[in-house]
């Protein structure tokens, strides 16, 4: 008679979960565990502690301009030296492991360096070694691209990797280990009381990770979404429960407020004396989608008299700064722009709750406590569930911690949890 059929099982550690010898050699334990219960389990692996940091500084002491395809194969190195040392404790402990790098694991991603995004996932070759028992340790954030050249996924890109396997594999349990116990109401960094997050809807997440909450990575929240894959975000250093990302449970309570989220890595570019002529602000944000550089809040000054020109502001990821500027710099030979402007020092506070969708007021709210704070609003985007103000980096900080104040999210609060009676992740 056989047993029940064996869980798949993928296991993610962060950087700061692998960062010396003995933080290996427990995520190691941990990935040994579960497959001492008879989980087939994949682990993926990030870079230790500062690694990737070190990797693009070291590149910046070379190059000014380090070419992308050769940043890719420095960058993807961090994972595979995490990758290789765990296998070799996970063999000690017992185990056969196999470790694998993202082109092995058979990620396949467009060809978009240093931003690539996974296009197909075959993993053949880990479903065999899982079928001979094998404990598959997979080096995260990286792939192979379609002209067969290793990619690296963005910052945070492990996440990604992790969930994509878990999709490709059908695991039922996606889990993302890091140095927090979950998802919390603000960056625990900057606002001590924040509290940990039972369950996060995939809406609110996607929110929460573009509007700056690094926890998991905007795109793997983006792909558990698309596939259905819940994934458990929890502490690598405790065995409590963390939070469940999942989808949205219509039967809860949904908070007014889930989160207050923040970014000290944005960057403006203001342009004057556009030409007047449709088309136009399209053609600036072509030639920047072309650069891969991701615009996010836009706002154009219409002229007020025929004839008159127009200026535009835009914000994006302060790294992308310096190619926004190339690129529009080769505009414009095409475009007659007048000034090219631009302040790297910016940065955003955004609230994100399921609730506001139903509740007006909550903008009103905002501003004011902004502007109690003495805090200078420059840029708003609103989604229904997200409120987003651009802000001088320097007055972040504050920011975030008025508005988790003013919101009542912090630990002394009422949980949404005690009042929404039975409400239970649908995996545990
Ligand atoms: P890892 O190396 O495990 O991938 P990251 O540094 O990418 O870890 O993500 C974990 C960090 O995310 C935490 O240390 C925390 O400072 C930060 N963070 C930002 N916003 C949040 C939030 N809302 N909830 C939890 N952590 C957050
Ligand atoms: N090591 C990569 C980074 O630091 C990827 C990751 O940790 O997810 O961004
Ligand atoms: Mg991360």
């Amino acid at each position: 008679m056989s047993g029940p059929d064996p869980q798949t099982v993928v296991m993610k550690f962060g950087g700061t979960s692998v960062a010396d010898a003995d933080q290996i050699k427990r995520a190691a334990s941990r990935v040994a565990q579960a497959a001492d219960q008879g989980a087939r389990v994949v682990a993926v692996l990030s870079a230790r502690g500062k690694t990737t940091d070190e990797l693009v500084s070291m590149a910046y002491e070379v190059s000014g301009h380090p070419h992308p395809r050769e940043m890719d194969m420095l960058l993807s190195t961090g994972e595979r030296i995490s990758c290789a040392l765990t296998a070799m404790v996970i063999n000690d402990l017992g185990h056969e492991a196999i470790s694998l790098t993202g082109s092995q694991a058979g990620i396949v991603t467009d060809t978009s360096h240093t931003k690539a995004r996974i296009l197909d996932v075959r993993a053949d070759r880990i479903s065999e070694a899982l079928d001979e028992g094998k404990v598959v340790l997979v080096a995260g954030f990286q792939g192979v691209s379609t002209d067969s050249d290793v990619t690296t996924l963005g910052r945070g890109g492990s996440d990604t990797t992790a969930v994509a396997l878990a999709a490709a594999l059908q695991a039922d349990v996606c889990e993302i280990y890091t140095d927090v116990a979950g998802v919390f109401s603000a960056d625990p960094r900057i606002v001590p009381d924040a509290r940990k997050l039972a369950v996060v809807s995939f809406e609110e997440m996607l929110e929460m990770s573009a509007s700056g909450a690094g926890v998991l990575q905007l795109r793997s929240v983006e792909y558990a979404r698309n596939h259905g894959i819940p994934i458990h975000c929890r502490s690598s250093f405790d065995d409590g429960p963390g939070t469940f990302v999942q989808p949205e449970d219509q039967t809860m309570e949904r908070p007014l407020v889930t989160a207050v989220t923040h970014s000290t890595q944005e960057a403006r570019v203001t342009l004057t004396d556009l030409p007047d002529r449709p088309g136009t602000a399209g053609r600036v944000l072509t030639v920047l989608a072309e650069a891969n550089v991701n615009v996010d809040m836009i706002i154009q000054n219409e002229p007020q008299r025929e004839g008159q020109s127009a200026d535009m502001s835009f914000t994006l990821p302060r790294d992308d700064l310096s190619v926004a500027l190339a690129a529009l710099e080769a505009l414009r030979g095409e475009l007659d722009i007048g000034e090219v402007a631009s302040d790297s020092h910016m940065g955003k506070v955004s609230i994100v709750g399921a609730g506001m969708k139903s509740h007006p007021g909550v903008a009103a709210r905002t501003f004011s406590v902004l502007g109690d704070a003495g805090v200078n609003i420059e840029m708003i985007s609103t989604s229904p569930i997200k409120i987003s103000c651009v802000i001088r980096e320097e007055h972040v900080e504050r920011a975030v911690r008025e508005l988790h104040t003013a919101f009542e999210l912090g630990e002394d609060a009422v949980r949404r949890e005690d009042v929404a009676g039975d409400h239970r992740p649908v995996v545990s």
